[in-house]
């Protein structure tokens, strides 16, 4: 036993005194938060081992994911975001457009294959009809009522908003009233606007961000909500971005998870072409496992589910992550196309066989959720394969962001 202790006495006073107040349930403060970010080697150790203490207190040994498909209907966009490698300028070759038919096809495709939800997001198309995300929901509802909607960023929806020059919250209503189940919680990258001015002038502002969110919460439709990091921010930007994160989350409830998302550098402009001066090649894997343990240990208590990133961190990594305070494992994904552009290497789907045994080999227990975290299926042993464990060439089966800007087929036009 004394062998065990005389490791952990040398955490640091301090950061040993700010674990022990998480452990007894007391709220972080910023400062604390901010003392936490900058832990290394032992400290850092005591952090994730709390991080994984409270996860077990929060939520169990349940590990979750969801059967999923993107369908990022266009790469067009009008904005310039640094970091982004997806979106194509409209006079591009490259630009494509899915028709709402081919939008349709693809979700019944996923359905078919056991999937629960469709993720839409897409590019900001110039002069895209102000009420085309609307057609989008009712268009898949009217032939899959049971799918689950989860689409649409904050971006979008002011774009949107904007478009049918509809006010935001009856700009919501209407979605929620075609079908719309959740939105995520994309856009936010960092809140803070110094920020957002240099890696992504022109954005949806920090205000509005969260003006979208709340209004989405109050009409009952829940979100996720995200953090980009490895880029220019300092760790004490993801302490503030997490509090901002828990000040909504009192007040609404709404959010369902948050998920950390590192950014994927090789393709982005702001690296690739040196845009943004001093940015970081992505956290490194040192950063991935403090922002996972700082989020149990900061957010875990109000939002009890934390997803690690099979596309941005590899699942490798991913599955370490369940041991730093992580709790969900994301989606299948089936078209993961953003991260695929900016030069993630982990491909475009993970079938849920795969996830079920990174969960098992973690020593947890695998479950298919909701996308609002309900569980359907326990796997307390290992089941038949499913329709979509038994695709054998993801890319020729579903096609790929490569495949699309590369073909005439669905060329975008003005
Ligand atoms: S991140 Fe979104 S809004 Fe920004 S350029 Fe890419 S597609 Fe457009």
């Amino acid at each position: 036993m004394n062998g065990l202790v005389a490791p952990l006495d040398r955490v640091s006073r301090e950061v040993r005194t700010i674990l022990a107040r998480a452990l007894d349930g007391s709220e972080m403060s910023v400062a604390e938060g901010a003392r936490l970010s900058e832990t290394e080697g032992r400290d850092l150790q005591a952090l994730t081992l709390v991080a994984d203490e409270l996860r077990r207190r929060q939520v169990g040994d349940t590990v979750t994911y969801v059967v999923n498909r993107n369908i990022n209907f266009t790469n067009v966009c009008i904005k310039h975001c640094t970091f982004c490698a997806f979106s194509r300028d409209h006079r591009e070759e490259e630009g494509y457009f899915l028709p709402l038919d081919e939008v349709v096809r693809r979700a019944q495709e996923a359905w078919d294959l056991g999937a629960t939800e469709v993720c839409i997001q897409a590019g900001l198309p110039p002069k895209l009809p102000g009420r085309y995300y609307i057609d989008i929901c009712r268009a898949i509802k009217k032939v899959l009522p049971e799918m689950h909607l989860h689409a649409f960023s904050p971006e979008e929806i002011l774009y949107g908003s904007v478009r049918s020059a509809l006010p935001i919250r009856e700009y919501l209503g209407e979605l929620k009233a075609a079908g719309l189940g959740t939105l995520p919680g994309t856009s936010a990258e960092i809140l803070d606007d110094e920020i957002r001015d240099v890696i992504s002038k022109g954005r949806i502002t920090t205000r509005q961000w969260i003006e979208v969110i709340t209004t989405a919460h109050s009409l009952g439709i829940r979100t996720t909500s995200t953090i980009m990091y490895g880029h220019i921010e300092t760790p004490l930007h993801w302490v503030r971005h997490m509090d901002l994160l828990r000040q909504i989350q009192r007040d609404t409830g709404g959010f369902t998870e948050f998920v950390p998302l590192s950014l994927i550098h090789q393709e982005a402009p702001m690296y690739r072409r040196g845009l943004v001066p001093g940015v970081r090649p992505g956290a490194t894997g040192t950063e991935v496992v403090k922002m996972h343990a700082l989020a149990r240990v900061m957010l875990g208590p109000s939002l009890r589910n934390i997803q690690a990133s099979w596309v941005k961190e590899g699942p490798k990594l991913a599955q370490y992550l369940l041991t730093c305070g992580a709790n969900d494992l994301g989606g299948t994904l089936i078209n993961e196309s953003i991260s695929t552009s900016a030069g993630a290497p982990y491909g475009q789907l993970v079938p849920p066989r795969e996830l079920r045994r990174m969960i098992c080999e973690a020593g947890r227990l695998p479950a298919q959720r909701t996308t609002t975290y309900d569980l359907l299926k326990v796997y307390h042993e290992e089941d038949e394969p499913s329709p979509l464990d038994k695709v054998e060439d993801p890319e020729a089966t579903f096609g790929s962001y490569h495949r699309l800007t590369a073909s005439p087929e669905f060329r975008f036009r003005k």
